[in-house]
């Protein structure tokens, strides 16, 4: 599943090449996760401004309106100059003066959604619950402290809920959690200031590090520029039950949080 980090390189990977460019048409092929919400023609004439990122969604910004993309479960987006006719699972092409947005999703877990405004009820349905964002300077250690505080949940699920934090996914929560030294059943509430501005720092540098390489563990994952495969995360626990802890050769344990798959160390992680 695309995460924060792979949604983030997608974004860098075209988001300078199509701001400027005005869009031709829109082609819709199955039904996504949900309905874009306009008619397909309307889009034509529009301009895309630029392109941000919100959690898991890339915002299109146009001259009037947005667009939202989610990527779902398998979805990838290409921005080319030519692309070959559209495939059984490409659901979504915006086809512009500068290139073709593709969006290629087996699975149609993921969306592309026009919304009049980023305020209007169409776009706040999707947004208005999202968490501060890991890597803006609106996430700070104290006032995520004090959010932690207001959460008796184990602090590897309220890091997965999103709502403190936005787009904290699996993989990179067990690795924040392993660099904080803390062991990923702990209350949220017992966290104490200095080892949540631990978990901070380790949220983001965990975060930043893999939009650095260029995003993580994806199979189904491509760019923008249709570049398939990943950089590896040089994960310390994720995955890695059985092996040697790299700090201090215990061996790394699985154990499993509402449904989703935690790793940790028992000597590391307190
Ligand atoms: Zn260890």
């Amino acid at each position: 599943m695309p995460e924060l980090p792979e949604v983030e390189v997608t974004r860098l990977s075209f988001a300078d090449r199509i701001a400027g460019a005005r869009i031709v048409s829109a082609r819709l092929g199955k039904p996504l996760r949900w309905p874009l919400g306009c008619a397909p023609g309307l889009l034509a004439g529009r301009v895309v401004r630029g392109v941000r990122r919100r959690g898991k969604y890339l915002l299109l910004d146009l001259d009037e309106g947005l667009l939202l993309v989610h990527l779902g479960m398998s979805g990838s987006l290409s921005f080319t100059q030519a692309p070959p006719p559209a495939g059984a699972h490409d659901h979504f092409d915006l086809v512009t003066t500068r290139g073709v947005l593709r969006l290629n999703d087996p699975r149609r877990f993921g969306a592309v959604v026009h919304a009049r405004a980023e305020t209007a009820p169409e776009a706040v349905k999707l947004l208005g619950r999202l968490g501060v964002e890991p890597l803006g300077e609106d996430f700070d250690a104290q006032a995520f402290h004090a959010g932690l505080q207001r959460r008796h949940a184990p602090v590897k699920q309220v890091l997965l809920a999103g709502d403190l934090v936005v787009g904290v996914g699996n993989i990179y929560a067990s690795e924040a959690l392993f660099l904080a030294g803390i062991r990923p059943t702990t209350r949220a509430s017992r966290i104490s200031l200095e080892r949540a501005t631990r978990l901070h720092a380790a949220v983001r540098d965990v975060l930043a590090r893999a939009v650095r390489k260029g995003g993580s563990t994806l199979r189904d994952f491509s760019n923008a520029q249709g570049e398939s495969g990943y950089f590896q995360l040089e994960a310390n626990v994720y995955d890695r039950a059985g092996q040697p802890c790299r700090v201090c050769e215990s061996l790394v344990r699985r154990i499993v949080q509402g449904q989703r798959a935690t790793y940790y160390c028992t000597r590391c992680q307190r």
